[in-house]
């Protein structure tokens, strides 16, 4: 989510997988004769088996769950998980997001603009393949990797279908995971009408939908979730929103702006809702000492961030709102017979492994847990709802053996059950942004369909899965 134009520590992160691309652009072009041999293959990599099925499978019939809750833990890796459930739970404990009843692994890797593997993506193609069922290069958000076309998505197919639909995150809801389900955009920095420099093609002058939060409030989720205030508060600069903020834009198309957790507890259940909780980022829960060359003493994280304003929602406490908004809209619109797609996502896992932060790392992951826990007790209560568990892309974690001495950053955190956790970060090099990794990403399933996520699926798959529990043309 946060690889760009967000602020840590004083440093603006460019995301380096993408960077890396731009330094070298001869590095990835093939010769001429690979192009006929690799055509048909590179076809099926950009599109995935589940698009091609589910093209066939276009069928108006009801999917067998009312609603689905899909929960992303952006940066989310096996190591990610393994070092928050190490150290609130216990090695032997079990997190919410471990108790599941089905689970699999999901591919990670994006494309190129000719339909190339690249083995780690960013978070704006890591989501668009669940949000649109294409994989695409990484930066764009839910257009095509060659025509750059927009994709429709998971949630704007269920709003046009009758069925209610949520994001809630912890980054800005311009950030790119959010984003992809509400926009379509060429780079995942045009978030805002003064942000448009890499998306020439977007702006409304040039006929396009313009910015990220512009469309994300076209799209109109009945409930929507996070921070980016200072996105809402940039100025439509053409259309019919001209002159006007975004802010005004969504007030004016029916949605009540709620700042804290009081209003947001306050707010009505018979119109959307926008919660803008920070001008950008949310801020993290725990905070600690960062991973630093030669490692650290062992140390204990702290469960509270003196940055963080009281009255900020946690994740948990977001989700839970956002579940009684879209329960109260689906009860209102009974006779359509739909339920809700809500997507949840803790953002800033992988913002806090950026940067080398274990405590702020941990401490998101254990509040994304809580937010599973919303979730499951609401499936326990609600049968026919679909929860999904996985995450975008793995990150630099390692849990490293109590003696070792890592050539990168590390830190020993002494567990809440006593024992001693070194852990590693050694994608970059000491000072520069930690990165994410290759590896598949575990996915975890309960309710109708849970049985999809088994086994090695491609991340193209969550679309096919979410399209057939919801019944989505
Ligand atoms: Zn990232």
């Amino acid at each position: 989510m946060n690889d760009t134009g967000h602020r840590t520590g004083g440093t603006r992160y460019t995301n380096p997988v993408r960077t890396t691309g731009t330094r070298r652009p001869g590095r990835n072009r093939p010769a001429p004769w690979r192009h006929a041999v690799l055509g048909t293959a590179l076809l099926a990599l950009a599109t995935g088996p589940a698009a091609a099925t589910e093209t066939r499978a276009g069928t108006p019939d009801p999917g067998p769950a009312d609603n689905v809750i899909l929960l992303v833990g952006d940066g989310m890796g096996d190591a990610e998980i393994t070092a928050a459930r190490n150290y609130s739970v216990g090695a032997a404990g079990r997190l919410a997001m471990d108790t599941l009843d089905t689970e699999g692994r999901r591919t990670t890797f994006s494309v190129d603009e000719r339909g190339r593997p690249v083995y780690v993506t960013d978070s704006a193609a890591g989501a668009t393949a669940w949000a649109t069922g294409r994989r695409t290069v990484n930066g764009r958000v839910s257009k095509t990797p060659d025509t750059n076309r927009p994709l429709a998505t998971l949630l704007e197919k269920a709003h046009h279908q009758g069925y209610a639909t949520g994001s809630v995150t912890t980054a800005s809801v311009a950030d790119a995971t959010p984003a992809a389900l509400t926009s379509h955009v060429t780079d995942r920095s045009c978030k805002g009408p003064a942000d448009m420099a890499a998306c020439p093609a977007d702006t409304r002058t040039a006929g396009g939908a313009g910015s990220i939060v512009e469309q994300t409030v076209a799209a109109r989720p009945d409930v929507l979730l996070g921070g980016g205030a200072d996105h809402f508060a940039q100025t439509v600069t053409d259309g019919p929103h001209r002159g006007r903020t975004v802010l005004d834009q969504a007030r004016a198309t029916g949605y009540q702006v709620v700042r804290d957790q009081a209003e947001l507890t306050a707010a009505r259940l018979d119109r959307p809702v926008l919660g803008l909780f920070a001008p950008d980022q949310v801020p993290v829960e725990w905070t600690g000492t960062p991973a630093a060359p030669g490692g650290t003493t062992p140390r204990r994280c702290a469960r509270h961030n003196p940055a963080r304003p009281a009255g900020t929602p946690t994740l948990a406490e977001s989700t839970r709102a956002a579940l009684d908004l879209l329960t109260a809209r689906r009860d209102r619109s009974r006779e359509s017979g739909k339920g809700f797609f809500l997507q949840v996502e803790g953002a800033s896992i992988d913002d806090r492994a950026h940067e080398a932060d274990p405590c702020g790392q941990i401490g998101e992951t254990v509040a994304f847990d809580r937010a599973v826990a919303t979730a499951l007790a609401y499936a326990g209560q609600h049968p026919r709802t679909l929860v999904i568990v996985t995450a975008d892309h793995g990150h630099a974690t390692q849990v490293l053996p109590e003696d070792a001495r890592p050539a990168g950053l590390s830190t020993t955190l002494v567990t809440d059950e006593g024992g001693r956790m070194q852990l590693g970060y050694a994608t970059a090099m000491p000072g520069e942004m930690q990165d994410h990794t290759g590896a598949p990403v575990p996915v975890a399933a309960q309710g109708p369909l849970a049985h999809r996520v088994l086994g090695v699926r491609e991340n193209t798959d969550l679309f096919g899965t979410v399209r057939a529990a919801l019944g989505l043309r």
